[in-house]
């Protein structure tokens, strides 16, 4: 530990030192300090014989930006060495890299056993789009970790659920759907993105692969698409015959075996490979520049998001137009105990929902009256933001399929930001007074 002799020599630097510096060391050639924007598509070969072993995976370099480039490698080191990961895929978005992790998994007629409570992107793109694949879905109710059991058959490939899931504040003890995946012989994917590395690292709670939508709080300021499948480099793709893509030789690859060959990082290998290469959704090295400058303050932002978002629930709690909050950081939240073993730094995080006693009507006068606010479709920016569900992201739905998906007509999302808490307060509570006068009209 820090000060004990020869151990501080080989400590391991703390998760801030590495939110700076991970992947992120001077340019070799100019001697820059932050990361360059390599804006580049191309790399030029030092001779025949070298593109041909760069072709044939046999040497580790760039030959095209849809596969590879340097300002995005860097991210890649980056969010892999926050994660505790082995390897990491950045992709242009959150569904992209969705999309990527998949492709390595499926096969036509297979099936995955994905978390109900999901952000709702991912259950339209599990639900249809990957259908055209032959992708099929099982959904579950993720507090009851035994019903991913019970829906896993010899077709599943892998178990899907978001840690911290949004909306809801729902807390999913992923130690048990992990020990439930390890008994399956398939990988548990978790998308992280509400809680971020700095909140909970799901590899040292038995996850394999973790997903992230970067969009969010790593770039953290609103700016950039983007999306990233970190593996922690642990689970062994050979101990049954699930993944032939891993384990079998790769036509694509004239016969390249990518578990055998790349070992502990196969599987982000093949990701990029193979998923990248060919369905191509890479992310921008401008996109990556502006996520590694916001993964730089991650842990001062997310302290200060935490902060606010607990102080705002703690408050809201007791406003009389507010019939409950679910913010898992509150003693009143069933999954409190839950939050604080896995996010002890900041149990719950700063997205958490809210119902009006006004309902409908309340919740949309409320997004009109706010002025701090910005009323959008999105969470994790340094901004304050605010939706009402019902009469946008969820618009399209049923009133039961909206109370299903924990977005009622009477429920308000909040992604709180890092602006004085005073004034955060301030316009919650008048933009909730003109939702109790609209609602009493
Ligand atoms: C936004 C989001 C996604 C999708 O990410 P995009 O970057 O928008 O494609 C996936 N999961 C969660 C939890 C998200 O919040």
């Amino acid at each position: 530990m820090a000060g004990a002799g020869d151990e501080t020599k080989f400590r391991p630097p703390g998760f801030a030192t590495l939110a700076v510096h991970a992947g992120a060391s001077p340019d070799p050639t100019t001697g820059a300090r932050n990361v360059p924007i390599y804006q580049t598509t191309s790399y030029v070969f030092d001779s025949v014989d070298h593109a041909a072993s760069l072709f044939n995976l046999q040497t580790f370099g760039y030959i095209y930006s849809r596969l590879g480039n340097p300002t995005v490698s860097a991210l890649e080191e980056k969010v892999s060495a926050l994660e505790g990961g082995r390897g990491a895929v950045a992709a242009a978005s959150g569904h992209a890299a969705q999309l990527l992790a998949f492709y390595v998994l499926m096969d036509p007629g297979s099936n995955f056993v994905a978390a109900k409570n999901l952000y709702g992107g991912s259950i339209t793109q599990f639900t249809h789009t990957f259908k055209k694949f032959d992708w099929n879905v099982r959904f579950v109710d993720p507090t009851k970790p035994e019903e991913f059991e019970a829906a896993i058959d010899g077709d599943t490939r892998a178990l899907f659920c978001e840690n911290l899931a949004n909306p809801g504040g729902i807390v999913v003890d992923i130690e048990r759907v992990s020990a439930i995946a390890k008994k399956a012989g398939i990988p548990l994917i978790v998308d992280s993105t509400m809680a971020t590395p700095y909140l909970w690292r799901p590899f040292e709670h038995g996850a394999d692969i973790v997903i992230h939508s970067m969009t969010k709080f790593l770039s953290g300021h609103g700016t950039a698409m983007g999306g990233i499948v970190v593996e922690s480099g642990r689970f062994d793709w050979a101990q049954n015959d699930k993944f032939a893509s891993l384990t079998q030789p790769d036509p694509a690859y004239h016969g390249l075996t990518f578990y055998e060959t790349f070992g502990d990082f196969g599987f982000s290998t093949k990701a990029r490979a193979v998923a990248l290469r060919d369905l191509g959704p890479t992310l921008a090295p401008m996109n990556a520049f502006l996520i590694l400058t916001g993964i730089e303050t991650l842990p001062l932002r997310i302290q200060r998001h935490v902060a606010n978002a607990t102080a705002v629930a703690e408050w809201l709690e007791k406003h009389p137009a507010v019939a409950w909050v679910s913010h898992a950081g509150l003693k009143s939240s069933p999954f409190h105990a839950l939050a604080k073993k896995y996010m002890p730094k900041g149990p719950g995080g700063s997205v958490f929902t809210i119902g009006l006693k006004g309902g409908f009507k309340a919740g949309v006068a409320a997004v009109e009256g706010v002025e701090l606010f910005s009323h959008l479709a999105n969470i994790g920016d340094t901004r304050s933001l605010i939706i009402h569900p019902a009469s946008t992201t969820h618009r399209q739905l049923t009133e039961a399929q909206q109370i299903a998906a924990g977005a009622g007509p009477d429920v308000l999302r909040l992604s709180i930001g890092i602006e004085d808490i005073d004034d955060i307060i301030a316009d919650l509570d008048q933009a909730l007074a003109h939702g109790l006068n609209r609602a009493a009209e």
